[in-house]
């Protein structure tokens, strides 16, 4: 049995990385590796438990291929908030070494890790075979196949895996997802020592943050429309939130990142319907190295027969209405959430 797998990130490397297992011959079409930081940030402190158990076994996976390191996580939410529903071992403090909270604030204290996404997906392309072409994706008489460096490419199974471009694909070969892409930003940052050494949601003031190499960190937040580019005085905005919190921080560089969601606010999996052979995952927004990689195992299992009927399945999505991208609420955020609730 032979599976195309079109897109090299962590959706599609993992997925073709389970086929294989599975006993499938695996050809991958990567498009550039997209992954700008040293590291991503894996949580589980999140609102859903399905979110967490996603996590945790992702965290398993990633164990086989390189050793996570440990992070200090700060959830800075409001004081009212519940958090019977966090299924994660946490402490609650009052008061934070290097961050100033106000009376009616506290910090939920979990642990983060940060994985070195771009080592394990350079790593797993490489042993699969994955080249650096992009590839088209076509549909004829019902079964899927691929056009990349002028050749068609089919197989028993083809599998899209395009990151922010799956909707924008899809659509070119004539079928509809419910996935929408959109613009996210990040800024480079000095930062002090105390700052360096956590991993921070704000979900009061409306930022993250993640130490990268010391002493660099990451920071952001916000969705745009794709090609609206970031708002104006972004840096200028984010780099107020941060020194609100009380941390010495310097503005470097400001990125902007592609993404996208599905209108549950989280990511996708499954079997297209209208196509025999054609199976899609995706929508991981900003959360795909935390569970991007267990929901590649299950999309393999459902490959081979074996699936569940959990809400990241595709066809649970497949009447949704069209979205507006920034307006879903990230599932794994625990502010957009909480707000969305209130
Ligand atoms: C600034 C920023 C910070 C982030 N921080 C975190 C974090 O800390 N933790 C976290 O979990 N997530 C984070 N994310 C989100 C995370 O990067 C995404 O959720 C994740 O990359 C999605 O994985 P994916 O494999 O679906 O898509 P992608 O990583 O986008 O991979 C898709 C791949 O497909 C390729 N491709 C596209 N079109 C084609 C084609 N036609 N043919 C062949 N190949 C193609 C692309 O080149 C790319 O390599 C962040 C995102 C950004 C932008």
């Amino acid at each position: 049995m032979k599976a195309v797998i079109l897109g090299g990130g962590i959706a599609g490397v993992l997925t073709a990385y389970f086929l294989r297992e599975a006993g499938f011959d695996v050809v991958g079409f990567g498009g550039e590796l997209t992954y700008p930081l040293a590291s991503l940030v894996l949580t589980q402190s999140m609102p859903f438990g399905e979110d967490v158990e996603l996590a945790r076994r992702s965290l398993e996976i990633y164990r086989r291929f390189v050793e996570p390191r440990e992070v200090v996580s700060v959830d800075i939410l409001p004081r009212w908030v519940d958090l019977s529903r966090l299924a994660t071992p946490h402490e609650v403090a009052d008061k934070l070494e290097g961050l100033r909270l106000s009376p009616d604030e506290v910090a939920v204290i979990t642990r983060d890790y940060l994985i070195p996404v771009r080592r394990v997906v350079a790593r797993l392309r490489k042993e699969l075979g994955f080249t650096d072409s992009y590839g088209l994706l076509k549909v004829e008489d019902g079964r899927a196949f691929v056009v990349a460096d002028g050749r068609r490419v089919g197989g028993d199974v083809v599998v899209l895996a395009a990151g922010y471009r799956n909707s924008i694909l899809a659509r070119e070969a004539g079928l509809a997802l419910p996935l929408e892409p959109y613009e996210c930003y990040g800024v480079l940052y000095i930062v002090g020592r105390r700052l360096w050494r956590y991993s921070i949601g704000d979900h009061v003031l409306g930022w993250y943050g993640r130490p990268a190499t010391p002493p660099l960190y990451i920071a952001g937040d916000g969705c745009g429309r794709l090609g609206q580019g970031p708002p104006p005085n972004y840096v200028r905005r984010i780099t107020a939130l941060m020194r609100q919190r009380g941390a010495p921080v310097l503005p470097l560089y400001l990125k902007t990142g592609y993404c996208e969601v599905g209108p549950h606010g989280g990511p996708l999996y499954g079997r297209h319907p209208a196509v025999e052979n054609l199976y899609v995952i995706g929508g991981f927004n900003g959360y795909g190295s935390m569970v991007g990689p267990a929901l590649a195992e299950r999309l393999a299992e459902l490959v081979g027969g074996r699936g569940s009927g959990d809400v990241f399945r595709l066809e649970r999505h497949l009447d949704s209405r069209p979205f507006n991208p920034c307006e879903v609420a990230e599932r794994h955020d625990w502010g957009a959430v909480l707000l969305r609730n209130a």
